[in-house]
């Protein structure tokens, strides 16, 4: 499945954590990219493994400029999507820019998408299930949101809307989109910067810094390595049975947030203690968290041939050995 173009892809969202794993498999299976990123939170040190690549090329722009991304989906057989606001706590102290970047951002893509009919693919995220406790969560379960009062479900609410908006897309116009549902990714790479909870034990872990667990630490996640994630994008966009599909990508292994933090303590060797943060000293007021969060991965097998496998051990010593 792609269309006709100059690049087999294009990636926006290109220079960040996991746009930068997706180019560097897309060079080696032999793909040329053009990466459309404004560099907010993706970084050009991120791409020091393709910038140098004849097959790559980075172009410095947003996804909210309606005439760029129009001409840069004409010269793309494909289109991955994944420029987005990024982190938890990024999307609190920028409520504004984060709905304006996924809505806006993501209606421009699909307008330069159906433009040329170029197959797309729409990256969304877990947040989407928001307080459901429909565990394991299904792509056609309820969603379950907070108060609007409460600025974290603005991100789920502003990738709901991309969904919809992406499904229509597909109904309406007939344009090939994918949408996946991305459950927590990890890696080399991975800033803790905007609050994610990985890269910080491990920072923390290794600088002999307390490691800080927000909460009683019971709350879960399903941690995946990006490779796998990377890989699973790509399997899913070059099917044609996932078109107009939402697929969640993710791996089943969940772990409390607290066992994660010793974890990473005793693979490092780390003498860091382990302490509890109450939510209210973590983020501002308004906060609510959740307290599971695991995909039903079916959907994923059956289209990609495949559901990410890597364990939380196995994910903690990759970190570590970068
Ligand atoms: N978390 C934590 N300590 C940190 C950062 C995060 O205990 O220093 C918790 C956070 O409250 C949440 C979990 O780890 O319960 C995962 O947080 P993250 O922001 O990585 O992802 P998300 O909440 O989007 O799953």
């Amino acid at each position: 499945m792609s269309g006709s173009g100059e690049y087999d892809y294009l990636v926006t969202g290109g220079a960040g954590f996991i746009g930068s794993h997706l180019c560097e498999l897309l060079i080696s299976r032999g793909k040329s990219v053009l990466v459309l990123d404004d560099l907010s939170t993706g970084s050009l040190s991120n791409l020091d493994g393709c910038s140098d690549n004849p097959m790559f090329r980075l172009v410095v722009g947003s996804v909210l400029d309606e005439a760029l991304t129009k001409g840069l989906a004409n010269q793309c057989g494909t289109i991955i999507h994944l420029a987005a606001a990024v982190g938890v706590e990024n999307i609190i102290r920028q409520p504004v820019e984060t709905i304006e970047t996924n809505v806006k951002g993501t209606e421009n893509i699909l307008m330069a998408a159906e433009s040329c009919g170029t197959p797309v693919f729409i990256a969304s995220t877990s947040e989407i299930y928001g307080k459901s406790e429909n565990i394991p969560f299904r792509e056609d379960g309820d969603i379950v949101l907070g108060a609007t009062c409460r600025s974290r479900w603005s991100y789920a609410c502003s990738k709901a809307i991309d969904e919809f908006l992406a499904l229509a897309y597909w109904k309406a116009k007939g344009l090939p989109v994918v949408i996946g549902r991305l459950f927590n990714t990890v890696g080399p790479r991975q800033s803790g910067r905007y609050g994610m909870v990985l890269p910080r034990f491990i920072e923390q872990a290794t600088s002999g810094k307390p490691i800080t667990v927000f909460g009683d630490g019971e709350q879960t996640r399903c941690f995946s390595l990006v490779y796998e994630i990377v890989e699973a994008i790509v399997s899913l966009i070059e099917n044609p049975d996932a078109v107009g599909k939402v697929i969640n990508i993710g791996s089943t292994g969940e772990i409390s947030i607290r066992e994660l933090a010793g974890k990473v303590k005793s693979i490092s060797g780390s003498s860091s203690e382990i302490i509890l943060i109450p939510y209210e000293e973590a983020y501002p007021d308004d906060f609510e968290d959740m307290r599971r969060r695991a995909p039903d991965v079916s959907l994923l097998q059956a289209l990609a041939g495949k559901s990410p496998q890597a364990g939380i051990d196995t994910i903690i010593r990759e970190i570590l050995s970068k």
